[in-house]
């Protein structure tokens, strides 16, 4: 049975037309999830019987069966779901000071195939339903009512376990679903889809109507380095993603976020910032880069890179004008990182260091930087 929380209030409202029922029902039907809240048919009072009965014929009303809940230090809480054919997804609570954020899953595995990720390793076993997509966030809202806090979810974030634009419709209701003005009601400029880069869906995406935020895991900043860690890159090069990155901006006016996980010796390179810097340069103003230290993942060979590469990475991408900022993690006690990872300014965290330290530190690498170039060039003339 599929889970009430797929259905978007126009679907609601033909279904329970086709019940034979007038489509004020349908609005009942709506509050008592999303305004009221409660966690069962049985609660929706006004109701008659007989659409009680259709309901629960129908629908089922919660398809998550709690198994773990762990919560960090920070308060970023991790909660681990059965779903009804036993398959096991991951949901994120995070604690920002602009607000309170869920990261979804949105399938079980992934048939991308990233090298450096936990999801990859797992070919797809299936597509999660809109229901279960928004199950993971109205669960998570249920449980802060229950705490009496008056705490609502405020952001929400598709990044969880899964390929959000390999599972394009249901991914689209559960955003329809969530950003209704009727129910909960979250912004679209608060709703976030994190692709590996599926070009034509991107173009897709630009002409929903609903406007959300697209972030694109790039993490390369070109084909050799990108291929080799995402095999996507081989269907989709970076000629045609950028293409379709192009096209949405052209058709949306929105922001890019750019995810770069930082991988020790493989993409961490100010040679690689470089040419990240030159690759976004055209559209700066609109894009933004957030630079992820890698969360290590026991099956693969890959490490984090040195905090002082980073630095480096973000410098060089400061000096180019690029926007840009290094997320901290979230809840790493509870390994909660579904590729979540807090932001805050690196700014902030070199903040220890005195103006007169940070500003040699960087004439530091720039100098070394030139050296480097100039080897470069002296190597090319050679070649020549
Ligand atoms: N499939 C989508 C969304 C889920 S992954 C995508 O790839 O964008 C969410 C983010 O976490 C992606 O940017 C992904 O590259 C990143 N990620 C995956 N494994 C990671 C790891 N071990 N450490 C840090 N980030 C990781
Ligand atoms: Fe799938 Fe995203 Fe992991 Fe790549 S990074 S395997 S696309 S979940």
């Amino acid at each position: 049975m599929k889970a009430i929380y797929g259905m978007t209030r126009a679907k609601l409202t033909d279904w329970v037309l086709e019940q034979g029922h007038k489509s004020y029902r349908a609005e009942q039907i709506w509050q008592w999830l999303y305004i009221k809240r409660v966690d069962s048919f049985q609660a929706m009072t006004n109701l008659p019987q007989d659409l009680l009965g259709q309901l629960e014929e129908t629908f089922t009303f919660n398809p998550l069966k709690t198994i773990v809940v762990q919560q960090a230090e920070d308060k970023t809480t991790k909660f681990l779901f059965e779903l009804e054919d036993k398959m096991l997804i991951e949901t994120v609570l995070m604690y920002h000071n602009y607000g309170l954020s869920v990261c979804v899953t949105t399938q079980i595995g992934c048939d991308i195939g990233c090298k450096f990720c936990a999801s990859g390793l797992i070919p797809k076993q299936r597509d999660l339903e809109a229901g279960e997509i928004m199950a993971q966030l109205m669960f998570i809202q249920r449980h802060l009512d229950q705490e009496g806090l008056d705490e609502r979810v405020s952001h929400i974030v598709v990044m969880g376990i899964g390929e959000p634009f390999d599972n394009y419709d249901n991914v689209m209701d559960f955003i329809r679903i969530a950003n209704d003005q009727k129910g909960l009601n979250i912004g679209a400029r608060r709703i976030t889809v994190s692709t590996s880069g599926l070009a034509p869906m991107i173009k897709k995406y630009a002409q929903e109507a609903i406007p959300t935020n697209l972030a694109v895991s790039l993490h390369a900043p070109n084909d050799q380095v990108r291929s080799y860690i995402m095999r996507i890159n081989n269907k989709y090069p970076m000629s045609e993603l950028f293409e379709a990155i192009y096209e949405y901006i052209d058709v949306t006016n929105r922001r890019v976020t750019f995810e770069y996980i930082m991988i020790d010796g493989v993409n961490d390179q100010p040679e690689h910032a470089q040419e990240l810097a030159d690759l976004i340069q055209p559209m700066k103003k609109l894009a933004y880069v957030n630079l992820i230290p890698y969360n290590p993942v026991a099956e693969n060979p890959f490490r984090r890179s040195e905090l002082e590469a980073i630095e480096e990475f973000f410098d060089i991408l400061m000096q180019n004008d690029i926007n840009c900022v290094v997320r901290r993690e979230h809840g790493t006690e509870i390994d909660a990182a579904c590729g979540q990872l807090r932001s805050q300014h690196m700014k902030e965290k070199r903040a220890k260091l005195s103006p007169q330290e940070r500003e040699a530190r960087r004439k530091a690498r720039q100098e070394e930087r030139q050296a480097r170039r100039q080897a470069r060039l002296a190597r090319e003339d050679l070649a020549q």
